[in-house]
């Protein structure tokens, strides 16, 4: 969504709710209202970026801790050896075309009562509003023998980078017949259908260079997303169902819950029947909640995520503070990359308004979610969602999933959609 879509979705509906009024004095230097963005990823960075396309005369600070940042989305093709880690690698100059102060830095403290940001190396940020979009963190507590030094070895890859690069490492090292072992933990967790379109991809890997190895996967619920749709297409592409299937799924009351991991043996244990799983390469993603800093901030309730208003994305828990993307506690929209990216537009919008003291609009918002299953074989699913009262709701019939009766034309055109919204996506936020 560009600028003068954004304005005009957003333009002509009626105006209601919140009315943020900034009573802090601006930059003693500029003389400019301050927004500090902690996180560069695919809500911080779109934030960002929209309110200096919004309002160019407000500073605009971005803490981001690395020099340069991993898509998660699309990382799933790197381990099939579909695409290099090159290809999901962006810097943040194009962000500075905008007039965004990039900082690589660490951000260790917020003080909400002094509206200010403390970094790694002692630098401090004043802020009018601070928006928080710093992802996720692990509950490694929740798996006996899991913790962020032993997944230097046995990897999650559910923060893209270094540990996808590795992960594909070890597939390539694998013999043929080897087992590959994904592990998925209790909801809720970023991107519900990635470990299902990983498994698959690595399955597509596995039938071309190593057919006699299996990838299983160990579910800690009963059921998973677009669950249909992926079996179909796995019963269609990797035999599933059969003695010859390259994908076993295993949910929860089959023993599918991780809850201790043996380094050493390469073994996993799981609930309820303590069954033990030893595979070749192991991919343990741990329960999940809201970024570090966000617990540093105060921002987070009991579930382990941010409480927001959902019309503009400031905490329940402290003024002036917005909380965008998976951290954030916006749903019914799913923790993905597009919900973040279209959470910041409006974010922003809310921002740049309430620093002119005028109200915010009731916001429409979208998402959708790709999965390949097959270098041909593609499914979706798309969501709209507006406001009703001061949730936001779902709109029914604005989006859609796959069919279950999809042509392989369809499917194939799927793949195509994927690359391109992936293309538009990164650049609408880095570029
Ligand atoms: C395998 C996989 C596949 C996926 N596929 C899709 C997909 O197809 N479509 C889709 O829409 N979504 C997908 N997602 C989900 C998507 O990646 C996330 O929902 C999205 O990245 C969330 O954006 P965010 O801004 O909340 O967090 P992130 O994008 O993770 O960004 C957080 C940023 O904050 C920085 N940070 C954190 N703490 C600090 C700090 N204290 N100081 C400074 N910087 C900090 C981090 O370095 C990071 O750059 C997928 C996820 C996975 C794991």
């Amino acid at each position: 969504m560009n600028r003068r879509n954004f304005i005009k979705i957003t333009a002509g509906m009626t105006a209601a709710g919140i009315t943020g009024c900034s009573t802090v004095p601006p930059s003693p230097v500029t003389g400019k209202k301050r927004v500090v963005v902690i996180g560069g990823g695919a809500g911080g960075a779109t934030a960002a970026k929209y309110i200096r396309k919004n309002d160019p005369s407000i500073e605009v600070t971005l803490i981001e801790q690395n020099k340069h940042y991993y898509t998660c989305f699309m990382s799933n093709e790197v381990l099939g050896g579909w695409r290099n880690v090159d290809s999901i690698k962006f810097s943040y100059e194009g962000l500075e075309k905008y007039g965004v102060k990039v900082v690589h830095n660490r951000a260790t403290g917020i003080d909400p009562d002094k509206k200010k940001v403390t970094t790694q190396s002692g630098k401090t940020f004043h802020y009018d509003r601070l928006i928080v979009s710093p992802g996720i963190d692990f509950k490694w507590e929740t798996i006996e023998g899991y913790n962020e030094s032993v997944a230097e070895k046995i990897p999650h890859a559910w923060n893209s980078g270094s540990q996808t690069a590795l992960l594909r490492k070890q597939l390539e090292a694998m013999k043929d017949g080897g087992r590959v072992i994904i592990t998925v933990p209790r909801r809720p967790f970023r991107c519900h259908p990635g470990p299902y379109g990983r498994a698959s991809i690595i399955a597509d890997y596995l039938k071309q260079y190593k057919p006699k190895s299996k990838v299983i996967i160990l579910e800690a619920s009963e059921k998973f997303a677009q669950q249909k749709l992926f079996i179909q297409a796995w019963k269609k592409l990797y035999g599933y169902g059969t003695d010859h299937s390259i994908i076993e799924w295993l949910p929860f009351s089959e023993g599918g819950e991780v809850i201790r991991v043996d380094a050493k043996k390469k073994a996993l244990y799981t609930e309820p029947f303590e069954d033990q799983h030893v595979g070749d390469v192991l991919n343990v993603i741990p329960q999940q909640k809201a970024g570090k800093i966000a617990f540093i901030g105060d921002l987070v309730d009991e579930t382990g995520w941010c409480p927001i208003n959902q019309r503009t994305f400031e905490s329940e828990r402290h003024t002036d503070i917005h909380i965008i993307g998976d951290a954030a506690i916006a749903s019914p929209m799913a923790r993905a990359a597009n919900a973040a990216n279209s959470q910041a537009k409006v974010c922003a919008f809310a921002i740049v308004k309430a620093l002119k003291g005028e109200e915010m609009v009731p916001p429409f918002l979208i998402n959708a979610c790709y999965s390949m299953i097959g270098k041909e074989y593609g499914i979706s699913v798309a969501a709209v969602y507006h406001l009703e009262g001061d949730k936001i709701k779902w709109i029914r019939g604005a989006g859609g999933i796959s069919p279950m009766d999809g042509s392989p034309e369809l499917r194939k055109r799927e793949v195509l959609y994927a690359h391109s919204w992936f293309k538009n996506l990164t650049n609408d936020i880095f570029g």
